[in-house]
Order: C-alpha cells, then sequence, then structure tokens
C-alpha cells in the first residue's frame, strides 16, 4: 500500500492550519483461509488481514493514514505564527481542544 498526499491538520501551538505530507508504505498480507491467517500471524513484523470478496479497502486505507497521523501536529518552529511561544493564552482559550491538549500534557 501506498499512500501519498496532504492532509490538513491544526498546529497544536498556533492553531492555524498545518499541512501534513503523507508518504505511508504499508505492507499487508492477504490470507487466503483462517489457517493462513495464523501461520501469517507469527511473523509479527507482517500485518495480515483475511480476504474477503467485499473487503472494504478504502477503510484500510483510512486506518494506515490515522495510524500515521502525529498525536500533536506542530509547525517547525520557524514556520509558526505564534513565534515560538509554547503556549500562547489567547491562543488556549480559543479552543477547547487547546486546553485538552494542555490538560493532557500535565498528565
Ligand atoms: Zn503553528
Amino acid at each position: 500500500m501506498d499512500i501519498q498526499g496532504v492532509v490538513s491538520l491544526q498546529c497544536q501551538r498556533c492553531l492555524q492550519e498545518l499541512e501534513h505530507v503523507l508518504d505511508i508504505h504499508a505492507v499487508l498480507l492477504l490470507a487466503q483461509n483462517e489457517q493462513e491467517l495464523q501461520s501469517f500471524d507469527e511473523d509479527e513484523s507482517v500485518d495480515c488481514i483475511l480476504a474477503q470478496p467485499d473487503m472494504d479497502v478504502l477503510s484500510l486505507i483510512e486506518d494506515e493514514i490515522i495510524l500515521g497521523l502525529p498525536v500533536s501536529p506542530r509547525h517547525e518552529q520557524s514556520e509558526c505564527t505564534s513565534g515560538g511561544r509554547e503556549d500562547g493564552k489567547a491562543a488556549r482559550e480559543a479552543s477547547p481542544f487547546a486546553a485538552l491538549a494542555a490538560l493532557k500534557k500535565t498528565h
């Protein structure tokens, strides 16, 4: 699976838009039956799923993308409009998500 593209995230420092470039390469083995699935599963270096006629490929791709997203996206220091301050007071009040992120940091 090769996934390339750009998604818009929100910088957790300045709350402005942050472009995140996706460049994901993942290998997913398709097993023909349960037996094959079990033997593949012994190898922890690969992901394996049971092949089905009506597989939801889009949701597989979605899962890969979500797994690859940064938990706390931030601009590079030089690109961030907050000027490098770790937590602007105004910014924190502007978004409940930022408040949540600040909470998480302290615990
Ligand atoms: Zn920023």
